[in-house]
């Protein structure tokens, strides 16, 4: 069952915003909604059906609503938190997971960002949270969603302006005592750092290069094995470039038959016996014990390709298939964290090559 929101937060005779675990009995207090007098709730209770602290109207009025309380105490909250990482210049860091590209983008939110306002007066939509830079434009918005979502006007405004909309939905009053975790993981973040496919406009996506530090299955030498992992599966042999980034790092990939499949193909190879590392062997021998943390391993950023004209390309296929054996070679997961080398701006730039 969905749990009740209550009124968390009140205005005090100072005019201040505070939250009911902080205010004092027999102090006065007022709704910041609709300013009349409410009275603080706190037994000390904690037990079952104990409620939290909070705050209650002498009577109900219209259009006060513990929503609206609860949307306006985060929203002020959280900029008052920002405008406290601006003035001390403490990093804000915010990670997500990108709906453009698949895969994990992390920075710091304020790197670019100058100053905050609330409501902001864009003229055709008034953010909650404005993230201004040091030009004065708003180079980010901070959407705090607890029943209405942006207008849809609203987000084509943002992106037409090159705007990064960040939403965060918050469900429970408890949520106003988690604002660090929950700007640091929104819900939604319009942004993505990869540059754009020339063909499609689409963002491209990463091909990550992992060195794993193993074995030889075969001899039991030392042997390092390159593993692709580009986000979504492509149809493409190991290319040249990508042979000679792996050899720069001491991963062998050679061309090799293929008993099963009968046919050559690109795999790892171990240079005292010569034996080879087909798609098995990679995940199991070499991946899934690195992932495990008993192998040593590398995560490179080698290069990028656009997976939306992938898929609407001919002979583009998800599942392995016995027409391209060399994708024996490629291992079809997705394990990587953020790595601290992809602390990059969330305010992006023409200049980085970022939308
Ligand atoms: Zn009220
Ligand atoms: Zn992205
Ligand atoms: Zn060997
Ligand atoms: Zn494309």
């Amino acid at each position: 069952m969905k749990e009740q929101i209550l009124y968390t937060v009140a205005i005090d005779k100072n005019g201040k915003l505070i939250k009911a675990k902080d205010a004092e009995k027999g102090d006065s207090y007022s709704c910041p909604i609709c300013k009349d007098e409410v009275i603080l709730r706190k037994s000390g209770n904690t037990g079952k059906g104990s409620k939290r602290p909070h705050f209650a109207h002498h009577a109900l009025t219209p259009n006060c609503t513990p929503e609206t309380a609860l949307h306006y105490a985060f929203k002020n909250l959280l900029a008052s938190k920002v405008e406290q990482h601006l003035e001390s210049k403490k990093a804000l860091p915010i990670s997500w997971l990108c709906e453009y590209c698949f895969s994990n983008h992390s920075g710091d939110l304020l790197k670019k960002i100058k100053s905050v306002k609330i409501e902001h007066n864009l003229i055709a939509c008034k953010p909650d949270i404005a993230l201004l830079g040091n030009d004065g434009n708003v180079h980010a918005v901070i959407e705090v969603v607890v029943t209405h979502k942006p207008e849809e006007s609203a987000l084509k405004y943002y992106q037409a302006n090159n705007i990064v909309l960040i939403q965060i939905n918050v469900t429970s009053d408890k949520d106003i005592d988690d604002l660090e975790n929950k700007i640091s993981n929104p819900d939604i973040v319009r942004a993505c750092f990869n540059p754009k496919c020339e063909d499609c406009g689409n963002h491209k996506h990463k091909v990550q290069m992992t060195i794993v530090d193993g074995f030889c299955w075969k001899c039991g030498a030392a042997m390092k094995a390159a593993i692709i992992e580009d986000g979504q599966d492509r149809d493409v042999e190991f290319t040249n470039e990508e042979i000679q980034f792996a050899k720069s790092k001491d991963a062998i990939i050679q061309l090799h038959y293929s008993q099963t499949v009968h046919r050559k193909y690109l795999a790892n190879s171990c240079t005292s016996c010569d034996a080879f590392v087909g798609n098995h062997y990679l995940d199991e021998q070499f991946l899934e014990p690195a992932m495990r943390g008993e192998y040593e391993f590398e995560t490179y950023d080698i290069s990028y390709y656009c997976n939306y004209c992938l898929n609407s390309g001919e002979g583009y296929t998800k599942e392995f298939d016995e027409e391209h054996p060399q994708r024996l070679a490629i291992a079809r997961v997705k394990i990587w964290k953020p790595r601290a080398d992809e602390r990059v701006s969330i305010i992006t730039d023409d200049s980085t090559g970022a939308q």
